[in-house]
């Protein structure tokens, strides 16, 4: 009798083990195709600007050299190329230390409406560039008190306004509005008149190295990462994120934040 018990146990116990060890296997299997993905991802992004720079560097080598005029413009090329890989390695940065749970948190008291205006300030060329305006609606008086890790919410105000200006028409608007959402949040959001998004792209949006459209986003530069990092932060503090868009007429993006008591 104890023997037919013990077998009995035995069985399910070693149906279990196998069962266990097979999910293992098959989340290690996930994992490596996920580093897999990533690091391709990786390479491809940074192709790019390095052929471009190696580009400009062969054609100096090959004479472009002599001509002053033409010199500055190529080394200024390639000095572009440096900066936008080294925006490429701090995003990547970024989203590494988020998705391993790395980054803490500084939660603090601050005002949203001054890490707006911080914002526009420092993208108000790179709008004029496009002939883009930046417009503040603020229907309450400033100061608007929030609680949040203030450096990782102007990430993400920066990222959704360089995208409006990336995205947005020539001679278009970006316009950032704060509101009242219910007794303890706030709602930001950031609405563009530019290209829009189509309905089936929406949902995929804010995984990392996605792109509505692969060449004419890369023209604009980026990094693919910049709403990936927006939903991290965003999520990190618990709260939402949304989005609206419609082709031709323009996208909103809005998050919600915590007010301060
Ligand atoms: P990147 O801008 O570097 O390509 P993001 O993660 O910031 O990467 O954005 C992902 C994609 O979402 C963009 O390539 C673009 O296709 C689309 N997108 C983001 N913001 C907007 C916007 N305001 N209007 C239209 N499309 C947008």
């Amino acid at each position: 009798q104890p023997v037919t018990t013990d077998m009995a146990t035995l069985t399910k116990e070693v149906k279990k083990f196998a069962r266990d060890k097979k999910l293992e296997i098959e989340t290690l299997k996930i994992r490596e195709e996920y580093r897999k993905e990533f690091l391709g991802n990786v390479s491809h992004e940074l192709k790019t600007p390095l052929f471009t720079i190696q580009g400009y560097l062969l054609t100096l080598l090959d004479g472009a050299m002599e001509d002053k005029n033409i010199r500055k413009k190529y080394l200024e090329r390639a000095e572009k190329g440096v900066e936008r890989l080294i925006y490429i390695v701090k995003d990547l940065d970024m989203i590494t230390k988020l998705e391993v749970g790395e980054i803490n948190l500084d939660v603090t008291k601050f005002d949203i409406v001054e890490v707006v205006q911080n914002v526009f300030d420092l993208f108000e060329m790179k709008a004029a560039n496009k002939n883009i305006t930046l417009t503040f609606d603020n229907k309450y008086a400033k100061p608007i008190w929030v609680m949040a890790d203030q450096e990782k919410i102007q990430q993400v105000v920066t990222n959704l306004v360089v995208n409006s200006i990336k995205y947005g028409k020539k001679g278009g608007t970006t316009e950032v509005g704060i509101e009242d959402l219910t007794k303890n949040k706030v709602i930001v959001r950031i609405t563009d008149n530019g290209e829009g998004i189509e309905k089936q792209n929406i949902s995929r949006l804010f995984e990392r190295f996605y792109r509505v459209d692969k060449s004419g986003a890369r023209s604009e530069g980026g990094s693919g990462l910049g709403l990936a990092i927006v939903k991290h932060i965003i999520e990190g503090h618990d709260e939402k994120i949304y989005v609206e868009s419609q082709i031709g007429v323009g996208s909103e993006f809005s998050f919600t934040l915590e007010k301060a008591k």
